[in-house]
């Protein structure tokens, strides 16, 4: 990631001074978990049971002891009020007292039985009100979700290719991680380890509806898979007529519009799907809709569902059918939380709850920057919040990485850290949950308030 222009060389200064003072005081406030990070390092390579809990952060790896509600504690006894929340896959908050009710009464009848069990019809029903879907089937990650979407929309349409966005992410799936460069758009590898791109893959801009038809008029594209609101490079907003455009495109080539709400559905009730009104065929999901224990969803209309429903393999081989399924997939326990946390927990009331608060951070966030005489924007949809560095806000991936800075964003985390406080990870903004209150968004802005107050000084 560059330097945002938006970001003068004399707040660089002073944010690099504050950087280095800030991660020798993280450091002095972590011993527990620099001893653990070394211990780690005999049995876990890298020291951390997967990548991502050292990738995402330039400070030492945090170990965590535990949490509850909307703050969590690390094993040297530091608590962080938290607005990363899991990147929505702990959006629930920590060690809800009814997601505990549910499991403790779970375990007590199996969590795992090979076989359907009842909650998947209200898992079902929630998902449909949310999302207008009929069917619904369930993985266990959203990476596996968007997985099984595309073999189905590629055995569907008996076509090959994926169109996709740039600045998106749906997963470690391999037929998604390439990005477009160049004027020739040639496809480059977005990780190592990846084989070539798989074939018919294109990558456009958001909000390039012209781009999006040249892809699909060739009629070689099974899915055009897209957030409604792109959410992992800041937050980039759709233009009035580009998801209605993209929809009437994908009916006129027979392309299945796949929706991914894994984010968007925690930043208003029904995701972008609702908010805009649109009628996709497939939708994907997963993160905290079963409060954190590990879920996957996707829904289809029923015609996309008659595919399915129709090549189910049989065991003997009799019918070559679909592969599609895992052992794990809609365990008893996913689906019994999954059940109540959308019943109960994540109700609409409290989704327009969520999103006041996410106004309020925005907001906030706007108003500080803007008092100190910075021409930047605050990223908001619904509960998701963020820091554009640029007086506009972008309108696709390109303009969105010009907003953004890693010095920023690295030296407001663990300014914020070493004050209690757990900032977004850099791709994202911060996050209002569902056991945040007012005050809580008060005191972000609060250490907000003092981070820009430093900065600005000199
Ligand atoms: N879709 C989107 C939009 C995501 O942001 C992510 C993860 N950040 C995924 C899918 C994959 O989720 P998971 O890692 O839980 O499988």
């Amino acid at each position: 990631m560059d330097a945002s222009p938006g970001l003068s060389d004399q707040y660089r200064t002073r944010l690099e001074r504050i950087r280095q003072r800030e991660d020798a005081a993280f450091r002095e406030r972590v011993p527990a978990s620099l001893s653990l990070a070394g211990r780690a390092r005999r049995t876990m390579p890298g020291g951390v049971p997967t990548p991502w809990m050292a990738g995402f952060y330039r400070t030492p790896v945090l170990w965590v002891s535990h949490g509850r509600g909307p703050s969590f504690t690390d094993v040297d006894g530091n608590t962080y009020l938290d607005f990363n929340v899991g990147d929505v896959s702990s959006v629930l908050g920590y060690a809800h007292p009814r997601l505990t009710e549910v499991i403790g009464a779970q375990a007590a009848r199996g969590v795992q039985l090979f076989l359907p069990v009842e909650a998947a019809f209200g898992v079902c029903e929630q998902l449909r009100l949310r999302f207008g879907l009929p069917q619904w089937q369930f993985t266990l990650s959203a990476t596996t979700a968007n997985t099984e979407a595309l073999r189905i929309a590629r055995f569907a349409t008996g076509r090959q290719g994926v169109l996709l966005f740039g600045g998106k992410y749906h997963g470690q799936l391999q037929e998604t991680l390439w990005s477009a460069e160049g004027p020739a758009d040639r496809l480059v590898p977005e990780s190592t380890g990846l084989e070539a791109p798989p074939p018919g893959l294109a990558v456009v801009d958001f909000n390039d509806l012209a781009a999006a038809e040249r892809v699909l008029r060739r009629e070689r594209t099974a899915a055009v898979l897209i957030e409604g609101v792109l959410t992992n490079c800041g937050t980039v907003l759709p233009d009035a007529g580009f998801l209605p455009g993209l929809r009437e495109a994908c009916t006129r080539t027979g392309t299945l519009l796949v929706m991914d709400e894994t984010h968007t559905q925690f930043d208003l009730y029904g995701g972008a799907v609702r908010h805009y009104a649109v009628t996709p065929d497939l939708v994907t999901g997963g993160k905290g809709i079963a409060g954190g224990i590990p879920i996957g969803v996707h829904g289809m209309t029923d015609a996309v569902a008659d595919v399915v429903g129709s090549n189910i393999a049989d065991e003997l081989g009799s019918t070559v059918g679909l592969a599609l399924g895992g052992t794990l997939f809609a365990n008893a326990l996913s689906l019994a939380c999954a059940e109540v946390v959308l019943t109960e927990l994540m109700t609409p009331a409290e989704h327009e709850r969520t999103a006041r608060l996410g106004g309020l951070l925005a907001d906030g966030i706007e108003t500080a920057v803007r008092s100190r005489g910075l021409d930047w924007r605050a990223h908001r949809f619904g509960a998701r919040s963020g820091y554009c560095l640029l007086p506009e806000l972008p309108r696709n991936a390109r303009e969105a990485h010009l907003g953004t800075d890693p010095l920023f964003a690295d030296t407001r985390r663990v300014f914020f850290a070493n004050r209690g406080v757990w900032d977004a990870i850099s791709s994202s903004g911060p996050h209002v949950g569902f056991a945040h209150e007012e005050a809580d968004v008060a005191t972000y802005l609060g250490v907000l308030d003092d981070f820009l107050t430093e900065m600005c000084a000199g």
